[in-house]
């Protein structure tokens, strides 16, 4: 089935299989509760430092992070073919803020009781180096996989990336800030003369995402994009394109 991808698909889903095999090792640096234990004790972690990293890289490669290097899509590539159904992005993405905003909140409670960062220490609650460095660990490590893999097996395509993903909406603000300020990043663009209307790209992509919409109206702008490339690859007049430029 691989076989039959463009090679840029075939590449991408490498990456982010690979990625996902070193989950054991790094799945706190993504965690929403060692930031938490870190504010409390004044220490800024490796989680910190990762969500400020995608907020950061948002900024210029929007939200690339999602399609490119993030275990969860790897997790989605596994549900995909038990449930590949289309989710609403508009009528659930809203979901994963009731997650963000109380989560951030409290990160920025605690950090302020504890007068703020006093140290570094990138392996906060991870000595070895190892996030999962002990079989009782992979209880935190299956609950994970399963939330994401089960949502997308049950609600559909992503389902989990659209609705608990508390790392998105770093780079949805990221996205956001890029775009009203107008600086150059990495983003789609599309000729519409060019499009047959087919609806490919609007089929193919894995946020569930109304490409041909986005097409017509040559924006190729939303949030929930993750500029993975399915649109870009399978379309066969070449209508949509990477670009790193400033938004139209
Ligand atoms: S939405 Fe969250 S889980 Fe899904 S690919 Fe992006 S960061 Fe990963
Ligand atoms: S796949 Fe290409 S030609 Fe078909 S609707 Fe999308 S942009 Fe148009
Ligand atoms: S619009 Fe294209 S690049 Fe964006 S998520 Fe959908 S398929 Fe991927």
């Amino acid at each position: 089935m691989l076989k039959q991808l463009p090679k840029r698909q075939r590449i991408r889903k490498g990456i982010v299989l690979f990625v996902f095999l070193t989950f054991p090792v790094t799945m706190n640096f993504l965690s929403p509760y060692v930031i938490i234990d870190g504010a409390m004790n004044g220490v800024l972690t490796g989680s910190a430092v990762m969500f400020g990293l995608m907020f950061v890289s948002s900024l210029f490669l929007g939200r690339a992070w999602c399609g490119w290097v993030c275990p969860g899509s790897a997790m989605a590539d596994i549900a995909e073919p038990l449930n590949n159904r289309a989710v609403n992005p508009a009528k659930i993405s809203w979901i994963k803020w009731l997650i963000w905003i109380p989560w951030m909140s409290i990160v920025a409670w605690l950090l302020i009781r504890a007068g703020g960062y006093s140290s570094v220490n990138l392996l906060h609650l991870t000595e070895s180096g190892i996030s999962v460095d002990a079989p009782e660990k992979y209880i935190i490590y299956f609950i994970v996989i399963g939330l994401f893999i089960g949502l997308a097996i049950v609600f559909g395509r992503r389902a989990g990336c659209h609705t608990i993903c508390w790392m998105a909406p770093f780079m949805v603000i990221g996205r956001w800030l890029r775009n009203r300020f107008a600086w150059p990043s990495l983003r789609l663009t599309a000729d519409v003369s060019a499009c047959s209307d087919c609806k490919k790209c609007t089929y193919n992509c894995p946020m569930s995402l109304d490409v041909n919409a986005m097409v017509q109206t040559e924006t190729m702008e939303n949030a929930d994009c993750i500029l993975c490339g399915t649109c870009v690859d399978n379309c066969s007049k070449n209508v949509i394109r990477y670009s790193f430029s400033a938004r139209k």
